[in-house]
């Protein structure tokens, strides 16, 4: 591929443009025992409503707008990761598109804490709105209560990334000459069967993307390249190349 006049970047956002997990993190910083009651309740509550719900509690806990703020700021980001992206997005043939199933309010503060407000076209991810108590309200991208989504590759409840990829590129109307995707988790495996041969796959080493590549790409009919990496001064390598 050597003419390319117009690319797509997505990115998921925790533990692969952010080198940490919003969700977890910021009740790592300021509440290790909502931490835990995270941990034992995992597996019986869907992902999106738990975090909502320990934001419900930190909040009768009495911590702060301020405090969860300070806690996103100083998250792990890695500088090759800001390097990267800022270069690529100045190549002037980039669009930046953020699929993530952490929320509004967390990633745009991070962005914000690192100068990459201008970067993304769209960020699609579950709507988080302060309320004047400051309470963090969360809510699932798409409604429990409304239409649900038409996924059968196992996405979780809130939202489908493949369904939201090819809205953004219907949407959008444009054709891109080739769509790169960073990802790390089980939940970046449907959006990337949607890629065709000469779009490529960013996957994080040692985490559920991986996982399932290994164990379903060949099956789904995965067309698309696969480079795997470590940490962010690969993709700084690899961006240099796009
Ligand atoms: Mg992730
Ligand atoms: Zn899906």
């Amino acid at each position: 591929m050597t003419d390319i006049q117009k690319q797509l970047v997505v990115f998921d956002f925790d533990w692969s443009m952010a080198d940490q997990d919003t969700d977890r993190w910021i009740f790592e910083v300021l509440a290790i025992d909502l931490r835990r009651k995270m941990e034992k309740n995992q597996d019986r509550i869907q992902w999106t409503d738990l975090v909502a719900q320990m934001l419900q509690d930190a909040h009768a806990k009495g911590i702060t707008k301020g405090q969860i703020l300070n806690a996103l700021r100083v998250m792990p980001f890695h500088p090759a990761m800001v390097r990267a992206v800022t270069k690529l997005k100045s190549g002037g043939k980039t669009t930046f598109l953020c699929l993530s199933n952490a929320n509004s309010v967390f990633i745009s503060t991070i962005l914000e804490a690192r100068g990459l407000t201008s970067l993304f076209d769209e960020i699609i991810t579950n709507p988080a709105t302060w309320e004047e108590s400051g309470l963090l309200k969360l809510r699932r991208r798409v409604d429990p209560d409304g239409p649900q989504h038409s996924c059968h590759v196992g996405c979780s409840p809130n939202m489908c990334k493949g369904e939201e990829l090819e809205a953004f590129l219907s949407r959008k109307g444009e054709r891109f000459d080739r769509v790169s995707y960073v990802g790390d988790g089980s939940n970046d495996f449907c959006p990337i069967l949607r890629f065709r041969s000469q779009d490529t796959v960013f996957c994080r080493k040692h985490r559920g993307l991986e996982r399932r590549i290994a164990k379903e790409g060949e099956k789904q009919g995965l067309k698309c390249q696969v480079k795997y990496w470590e940490e962010a001064w690969e993709i700084e390598e690899y961006f240099g190349q796009l």
